[in-house]
């Protein structure tokens, strides 16, 4: 019976998790120093929106493409996993139109693309007609997508998981190999899955000096959007972006953002905050019945740090310390919506160590 430790507990150690306890042969515990229900700048998974919206080129699109059925079926089949069907408008305006081709390194790059590779994946992608568009834009799209509840998704991830046995305890390691002397596991693991996001760049055994944050500040409010909405520029600095999207089962309606590389600010910055709102409302007067920004309701405002990585996503196995270990970090801004394929990666790969480790 393979004892398998997933460290870490944001969506990509649970989603990690949950597939393998699926497998009942498999023997599974998550320890991590953050869970569902913390809110911390080493945590990002609780600061996301989060919904899909593909951010991969064509050719690295297999993640997304392998999760999307599955977040469709969650928002249509299970309520209790706090994820609903919402349709996601795309503004391209004409001032950003040169930079969007010409900037590789634009994190919403594809998103914006004329005619991107997940229009024929997402339900009902049309392109908006002129008479559709606000003044300054030169063309955007409409698709069906879901937009996930975060507080309630990975409580919901944790529960499948201790459903199938998964044990799960709260512990900061500094080394990846302390794991194999956690008694209070009761088994000594033969794979462990490093699922530990930017802490990556800290974790003895792993350090990984291409891991780097995408600071992404948020305001959440009670206010609700008429669909989930981006746009793909600002006239407030390169790193600035409007978008909102109003979460499932009362999850409130965030409202982003910024996208700074290799900033690390925990904490909000009041005037960032101060053009968030203004944006929005000005991107969508409904959200305050026209109002103005002053009658937003806010919740709170927000911290998030994406976890970047110079060559993308790492998804593959490595021995440390005379132990195998798959890696599966570096998501960016796109953790929930490739987490399932990823994390079926992940399995195929801990399968294939079985199966090495019995010939
Ligand atoms: P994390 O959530 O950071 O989890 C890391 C885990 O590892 C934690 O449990 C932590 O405690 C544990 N850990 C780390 N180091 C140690 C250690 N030494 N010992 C023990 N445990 C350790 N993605 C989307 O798909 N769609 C969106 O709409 C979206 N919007 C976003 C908006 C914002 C503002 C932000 C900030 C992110 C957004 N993302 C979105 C990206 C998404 O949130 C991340 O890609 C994802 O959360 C990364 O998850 P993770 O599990 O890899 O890392």
């Amino acid at each position: 019976m393979p004892n398998i430790v997933v460290i870490g507990a944001g969506v990509s150690g649970l989603t990690s998790a949950y597939l393998l306890s699926k497998d009942q042969c498999n023997h599974v515990a998550v320890v991590a120093k953050h869970m569902p229900g913390d809110y911390d700048i080493e945590y990002a998974s609780p600061w996301a929106g989060a919904n899909f919206m593909p951010m991969s080129a064509a050719p690295g699109s297999r993640w997304e493409r392998r999760t999307w059925p599955q977040l469709k079926r969650l928002a249509t089949d299970v309520p209790e996993a706090g994820i609903h069907l919402q349709k996601c408008q795309l503004y391209r305006r004409h001032k950003d139109l040169e930079r969007l081709q010409s900037d590789g390194t634009s994190l919403f790059k594809n998103v914006f693309a004329e005619h991107p590779w997940y229009r024929d994946l997402v339900d009902d992608y049309r392109d908006l007609q002129e008479d559709e568009l606000p003044q300054g834009i030169a063309s955007g799209c409409e698709f069906g997508s879901v937009c996930i509840n975060p507080a309630l998704y990975l409580s919901w991830l944790v529960g499948q998981c201790r459903a199938n046995g998964v044990i799960f305890h709260r512990k900061s390691l500094t080394h990846i190999s302390e794991v194999r002397s956690l008694e209070v596991l009761g088994f000594k693991p033969d794979v462990i899955v490093n699922a530990t996001g930017l802490s990556a760049a800290k974790l003895g055994g792993v350090r990984d000096q291409t891991v780097y944050p995408i600071r992404g500040q948020t305001v959440v409010v009670r206010n609700v959007a008429p669909n989930m909405l981006f746009i793909s520029g600002t006239d407030d600095g390169e790193n600035d972006a409007c978008y909102m999207m109003t979460r499932a089962a009362g999850g409130g309606t965030i409202l982003g953002g910024t996208t700074q590389s290799g900033n690390w600010e925990s904490q909000p910055d009041p005037n960032t905050a101060s053009l968030i709102m203004k944006r929005a409302v000005s991107l969508a007067p409904e959200l305050t019945g026209g109002k103005g920004f002053e009658h937003l309701d806010v919740i709170r405002h927000g911290v998030g740090l994406r976890p970047g990585r110079e060559d993308g996503v790492r998804i593959e196995k490595e021995k440390v310390d005379g132990i195998w270990v798959v890696h599966n970090y570096g998501h960016a801004g796109w953790g929930y919506q490739g987490s399932y394929g990823c994390a079926e990666e992940v399995v195929a790969l801990v399968n294939g160590i079985g199966i090495q480790a019995k010939l």
